[in-house]
């Protein structure tokens, strides 16, 4: 388990609201219910327990939902959530988070945005890189996030944000987001995600906004397969984008067109197991794309909600699966080539991997 906190990870699918720490929800859940918002008791044995169901998942989302129309709390949970991948090795992030507008609270998507990138300036302890102009050319390939290796106490983590559209909004909702990811590419968005309640909504209501978003350059990742949805599993195939959440539910046609597109797959193992997308950690679907060579990244989709860690993940394939250090080794370095931000931060990257590697891990 040291080692597998220890080894330098990136992380490419992560929730925002889903990775805020319990004890973090119990307090702001707490404020709630002091205020008359919500009734305490009724989430408090579901923000208690470990090992959650899917219909307790879902109100832990209702409840991420009554508390992020607060920009301060976006900040402050954003400053954690960076915080705590930066702690455990995580030396690159994707956070991904679904703009939210409110108008009633004064919360616009972009307000919402603003709010997020307001606490990824704000971490504390941690050099978080957010814009490509915080590198200067030298560091470019001097730089080595790992700090904990190099004896000094900041460790440094890239991050970037993807721009979630829910599966509940509207075709213009969806576009709104899209165009809201284009106008603050220079803000760290680097790229448009599709997920939400997948028995919800459908392929076509947010097709025109993903192709806009292909038409426009940005790159798109979609929850892919979370229940056995036959014709959306094959329009997603066939839409082709540049990555695929989950993709659990694929029958044997549909993975086979999933290994020749190569398509690089982030895995969930915990979240597949919890919510039912796989039957179990052994019968994962992880092993058939591993051992087909088919580009994998190992993430936690909702650290706080599913009580995992990336440092967890790694080790969970290690016991599960048999793979070595070595093999653990590659599976996170080649992870940088799927990472959505540009050239120079995964040069960067490469070297911090380089790095790790000659110190002997
Ligand atoms: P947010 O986008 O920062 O608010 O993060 C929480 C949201 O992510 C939830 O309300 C869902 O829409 C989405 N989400 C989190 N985990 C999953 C998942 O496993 N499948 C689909 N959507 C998810």
């Amino acid at each position: 388990r040291e080692w597998c906190v220890a080894l330098p990870k990136v992380e490419l699918h992560a929730h925002l609201n889903g990775s805020v720490r319990d004890s973090t929800l119990l307090e702001l859940a707490k404020q709630l219910g002091d205020r008359g918002d919500i009734v305490f008791e009724d989430f408090k044995d579901v923000i208690m327990k470990n090992g959650r169901s899917l219909p307790e998942c879902t109100k832990l989302f209702d409840l991420f939902h009554i508390l992020t129309t607060d920009h301060d709390t976006v900040t402050r949970i954003t400053k954690e959530v960076v915080g705590d991948f930066a702690a455990e090795n995580v030396v690159y992030l994707e956070i991904r988070t679904t703009p939210k507008n409110n108008e009633a609270k004064g919360m616009t998507k972009r307000s919402y945005v603003n709010a997020v990138i307001k606490g990824l300036k704000t971490v504390e302890d941690v050099d978080a890189v957010l814009f490509d102009s915080n590198l200067r050319p030298d560091e470019t390939l001097s730089c080595t996030p790992q700090g904990d290796l190099d004896g000094d106490t900041k460790k440094k983590i890239y991050v970037r944000l993807l721009l979630s559209i829910d599966r509940r909004e509207t075709t213009l909702a969806a576009l709104d987001t899209v165009n809201l990811a284009m106008e603050m590419k220079d803000q760290g968005v680097v790229g448009i995600d599709l997920s939400g309640n997948p028995v919800v909504g459908e392929w076509e209501t947010y097709l025109p906004a993903l192709e806009h978003a292909k038409e426009l350059g940005i790159p798109i990742t979609i929850h892919c397969g979370e229940v056995p949805n036959r014709k959306e599993i094959q329009a997603v195939l066939e839409f082709c984008p540049q990555r695929l959440g989950h993709a659990c539910c694929l029958n044997d046609e549909e993975l086979k067109k999933l290994k020749s597109s190569m398509i690089p797959v982030e895995i969930c193992l915990t979240s597949n197991v919890m919510t039912g997308g796989a039957p179990s950690l052994e019968l994962h679907h992880f092993a058939d794309l591993y051992h087909a060579k088919h580009p994998l990244s190992l993430c936690t989709d909702d650290s706080g909600l599913f009580a995992t860690s990336l440092s967890n993940e790694y080790y969970l394939v290690a016991s599960t699966f048999g793979l070595s250090k070595a093999e653990l080794f590659r599976l996170a370095q080649n992870a940088v080539e799927f990472a959505l931000a540009d050239d120079n931060v995964k040069k960067s990257l490469r070297v911090v991997f380089e790095h790790a590697a000659g110190k002997g891990l």
